[in-house]
């Protein structure tokens, strides 16, 4: 976490070409992004630089405003952050952001999370950061910032959420009224700590989240693809952008359907014990009756904590990179990821491995795997065949218990 003062004489920061200390003229809370601008007194210009917040923790950049100026530790900070945020800045949006307090107890020593982004899986992740201050800044009253759409995984212990009512479309985009509603609220105080709210934080239980132990024991286990509209079981990029553009996704999603029946079929001959099922987001098209489907259109509370459950009771979940993967991998026994050509350098962001099932690094390299995703349906077949015969001898294994 990071403590900030909330009227600092001085900046945080120094001045990019002056390399001396600026000079504080306000914080920024636009939404994903929580800045400081700064002005120098040797050349009198104005900076805002981020925080080292979120995935500003790891690609770090500052900017002038005017001249559109910008530095960062990581070139990919440019076009995907710096630009972005500038241009949110240059257009404000005049509309009112309904902002809802919920408090469960007097805050004194805020530690304020911001969790809203524009990308589901990157706000879940900012939200499981609250396991860690838990346990280690106990004399803290931690402040949640959150969508609606993460309410239902709050634990009991966070003392203030402040519910913003945002779409993921609309978080890359500067309200004014949100920014001087989280100014207000910080005023309170003298200072805040601001949690770094790392991108991929370890997290060491689910249930913390979802109230779902992972790996539930269930007389009949299943084993579940992971379904996604918008991210199908095809691995030329090109084509799928293509077919996105001109609306015939729905070809490749059938290719998919067809893959997984495929898949299933194989498993289900040697393996007719599990429920082979289908989880995820975009109801299309009709499986055989012997495929439970549990796919949704809409996701609410209810649905999410079904999901949860299913996840829970299945041995594997196997589907395409992407956030789709995060409570699924965290609450399954393993996980089979599929990584498209365009997601490799993303390896693993997807995956939530529970600290609490193992330690050793041999054991979850086991559970977790990944596979490309032109992969041939045979090759995976084998590899789930492998994962599911031997899981029970791997466990034990990789458990050495004496002198611990
Ligand atoms: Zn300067």
């Amino acid at each position: 976490m990071i403590k900030i003062a909330v009227n600092p004489k001085k900046s945080y920061f120094k001045c990019p070409k002056c390399k001396i200390q600026g000079k504080h003229i306000r914080y920024i809370f636009q939404g994903i992004h929580n800045s400081e601008e700064f002005s120098c007194n040797k050349c009198k210009t104005t900076y805002i630089w981020d925080l080292p917040i979120g995935h500003s923790h790891d690609f770090d950049f500052k900017f002038n405003l005017k001249t559109k100026e910008a530095w960062s530790n990581h070139p990919a900070a440019i076009s995907w952050f710096t630009i972005p945020y500038q241009k949110a800045l240059e257009n404000p949006q005049a509309d009112t952001i309904k902002v809802t307090y919920i408090s469960n107890r007097k805050v004194k020593n805020p530690l304020i999370i911001n969790c809203i982004d524009y990308l589901y899986g990157h706000g879940l992740l900012k939200l499981f950061n609250i396991q860690r201050h838990l346990k280690v800044h106990k004399k803290y009253d931690i402040v949640l910032i959150i969508p609606k759409s993460l309410l239902w995984l709050v634990p009991n212990e966070i003392a203030e959420i402040i519910l913003v009512d945002i779409k993921l479309s609309q978080a890359r985009n500067y309200y004014p009224s949100l920014d001087s509603e989280i100014n207000k609220y910080i005023s309170k105080f003298k200072t805040v700590a601001l949690s770094k709210a790392y991108a991929h934080p370890e997290i060491d239980d689910i249930s913390v989240f979802t109230k779902q132990q992972s790996c539930e024991k269930v007389r009949e286990e299943r084993i579940t693809f992971i379904w996604r509209n918008d991210r199908p079981w095809f691995n030329n990029i090109y084509i799928v952008y293509a077919f996105k553009k001109l609306n015939i996704i729905s070809i490749l999603n059938y290719l998919q359907y067809l893959k997984v029946i495929l898949l299933f079929s194989i498993l289900f001959r040697k393996n007719k014990k599990y429920i082979y099922t289908v989880a995820g987001f975009g109801k299309t098209f009709s499986f055989p009756k012997w495929i439970e489907d549990v796919r949704t259109n809409t996701f609410s509370d209810k649905t999410e904590r079904y999901l949860c459950k299913v996840y829970a009771q299945s041995k594997l979940v196997i589907g395409v990179h992407g956030s789709n993967m995060l409570l699924p991998s965290a609450h399954a026994q393993m996980t089979l990821d599929l990584m498209p050509d365009d997601r490799l350098g993303n390896f693993a962001q997807d995956i939530v491995y529970e600290t609490k099932r193992s330690s050793d690094l041999r054991y979850r390299a086991f559970i977790s795997r990944y596979a490309y995703l032109n992969t041939s349906i045979s090759t995976i077949a084998k590899t789930i065949f492998s994962m599911l015969n031997h899981s029970h001898e791997a466990k034990k294994m990789f458990t050495v218990t004496e002198g611990k």
